[in-house]
């Protein structure tokens, strides 16, 4: 049996640019509104870092409404994830524009008092703008889906109440910073881990409940919706390769996550059924199947309604890391 964890990262750009009502606060309104209609919960990655800066330097006027939103949002039951991007911290201003400290760009690669410093910092905000000082969040997501090397970040986190991550997806690397989510424990929808969250451990004290994604060739990921994300990335090389490249490009396979702002109706109800026919193949237990999307992808709210529809009509239920936690331990 599968269930649905719809995860929302709350948040402005990562270089710090656009404004609050158009990237967060109407689109968080709407999505809050259609999640109410059809009574599922969601599961809000408050990126407390940006809030916490632009409230101190008071640089958009739409700050108090932010706070108001996540402090209503959580007293409508939808569970407050933290997420973290420490790139924030140490921003400057400079001619009205953030300047973002790339040097702190992944948690991962900082040093164990900056990592707890951050991640206490970012929980006090939070308790702080949802006016209780017992609030704990108990999922995680990395800025930027970092979450190699695991450690120290990881022990760190589980001190501060974190029990569950949800950073990682099949597929996911990032060369740049040698992350790499490709081999992932097979056919497996949540795991334990200690030493490294792509690793199995049974003794391990966190729960890796990883973004879903599927890999599909390169032209799946083109649809109209898509490139307005994309602006035409990935068309460039068949262009301005031979032939031959353009053979190998067509080979290429690329994570697709499960993403609610991003995908089509079409697309989503295709995977869903995708996801549905596996499930049938072992259908004992429960499977948590989370799904992904940004306040600032929302273009299309119309493909959003047609899944909670979906959901409810097929009898798939929808529920926070919270709900399940006990379920999977
Ligand atoms: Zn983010």
């Amino acid at each position: 049996m599968i269930g649905l964890i719809f995860t929302l990262d709350y948040e402005l750009y990562g270089d710090g640019s656009g404004n609050l009502k158009d990237l967060v606060l109407e689109p968080a309104d709407i999505l809050l509104e259609k999640f109410a209609e059809h009574s599922a919960p969601l599961v809000i990655f408050v990126e407390a870092a940006e809030f916490e800066l632009i409230d101190k330097y008071k640089t958009d006027a739409d700050i108090d409404l932010i706070q108001r939103q996540i402090g209503m949002a959580y007293k409508s039951g939808h569970e407050i994830g933290l997420h973290i991007h420490p790139q924030w911290y140490r921003a400057t201003r400079n001619n009205e524009r953030w300047i973002v400290d790339r040097s702190e760009y992944n948690l991962c690669r900082l040093a164990d008092e900056r990592i707890r410093e951050i991640v206490k910092r970012a929980i006090s905000y939070l308790r702080n703008i949802l006016g209780d000082p017992n609030y704990a969040p108990v999922s995680f997501r990395a800025g930027n889906w970092l979450f190699q090397p695991t450690q120290p970040a990881a022990r760190i986190l589980y001190e501060c109440g974190i029990r569950i991550d949800s950073s990682i997806f099949k597929g996911g690397q990032f060369k740049e910073y040698a992350v790499d989510y490709r081999r992932l424990p097979k056919n497996r929808y949540y795991w334990r881990f200690e030493e490294d969250v792509v690793k199995e451990n049974a003794a391990g004290k966190m729960l890796e409940i990883p973004i879903y994604s599927r890999m599909v060739p390169f032209w799946q990921m083109i649809t109209k919706k898509r490139l307005q994300f994309e602006k035409g990335k990935e068309s460039g090389p068949i262009h301005n390769d031979k032939w031959r490249n353009i053979k190998k490009f067509l080979r290429l396979r690329y994570p697709k996550k499960l993403d609610f702002c991003r995908m089509t109706e079409r697309e989503l109800k295709e995977m869903i059924e995708e996801i549905l026919k596996e499930d049938r193949k072992s259908a004992s237990g429960y499977k948590p199947i989370v799904a992904i999307g940004h306040t600032k992808d929302l273009i299309d709210v119309g493909s959003v309604e047609f899944l909670l529809k979906y959901l409810f009509d097929n009898r798939i239920p929808v529920n926070t890391f919270r709900q399940i936690y006990n379920r999977l331990t």
